[in-house]
């Protein structure tokens, strides 16, 4: 899970290659894309013969992935790595510079 630390905004547009990066080696999620900021995949949630699971930007800016097969779910990111991962997005108490910084912990 180092590095994730350098992408503390992993949400919008601008972000989506590092998501699809992530999302491709850490969760072993195999994209197709089909155009700008759009990528298809198979769910890695249910046992899919299509690329039912989408890639996509809402209208607030951000990157989302939705499953339009048998879960139908709609997760961010973290959402994602939460899921495949067990880990568990936190925040750690503010250092000395008053910053808060989020980490993924394992969860037990
Ligand atoms: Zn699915």
């Amino acid at each position: 899970m180092q590095g994730l630390g350098q992408y503390q905004d992993l949400k919008s547009a601008a972000t989506i290659d590092a998501m699809i990066h992530y999302a491709e080696t850490l969760l072993g999620i195999r994209f197709t894309r089909v155009r700008k900021n759009r990528y298809n995949a198979r769910c890695p949630f249910h046992a899919d013969t299509q690329d039912r699971f989408m890639v996509y930007v809402n209208k607030d800016d951000e990157v989302r992935f939705h499953c339009f097969g048998a879960c139908k779910g709609d997760w961010g990111i973290y959402d994602l790595i939460m899921l495949r991962k067990n880990y568990r997005w936190v925040l750690l108490p503010a250092d000395r510079f008053q910053t808060q910084q989020p980490v993924f912990k394992k969860l037990q």
